[in-house]
């Protein structure tokens, strides 16, 4: 994939999310420390230029994957943003590895991406997705007011 292809990509992407709400202050989507804590398996924290630290687990992350194809899916379903398909009942449950990104790479200067382990790397989370979409109960509480 061309660098200028993955640019327009996420370009798109980012325009898409910031679509539907009121710009946040920058401070708010400027991260001072991104840790993706991959060797644990415990998902991705950062901290914020506003003083904010914010939390995914993985498997958040890799529902709430911005690219179009998730997007629309999740569209098609109904389904919000970090919620997993419901697994089909089977009598056999096969054993899944839990899901974890064998890297991480910073796209630009407004956000990341990950080279999941079941193979999908085609999402470019940007830091203002990612802030709208801070787990902290604080951030939850307010999105539900
Ligand atoms: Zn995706
Ligand atoms: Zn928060």
């Amino acid at each position: 994939m061309s660098h200028e292809g993955f640019r327009l990509v996420s370009e798109e992407q980012a325009k898409r999310a910031d679509a539907a709400h009121a710009p946040l202050p920058r401070e708010a989507t400027e991260p001072v420390k991104v840790r993706v804590m991959k060797t644990e398996g415990t998902g991705m924290q950062i901290d914020w230029r506003d003083g904010h630290a914010s939390h995914w687990t993985f498997a958040w992350l890799r529902t709430a994957c911005p690219c179009a194809t998730c997007h629309d899916e999740r569209e098609k379903e109904g389904r919000p943003v970090g919620v997993a398909r419901p697994e089909p009942a089977s009598l056999l449950p096969l054993y899944k590895d839990p899901v974890r990104p064998d890297s991480a790479q910073q796209v630009g200067r407004y956000a990341i991406s990950f080279n999941w382990n079941d193979g999908h790397t085609s999402g470019i989370y940007s830091w203002d997705y990612l802030r709208r979409h801070c787990q902290c109960a604080e951030c939850k509480a307010a999105a539900t007011a």
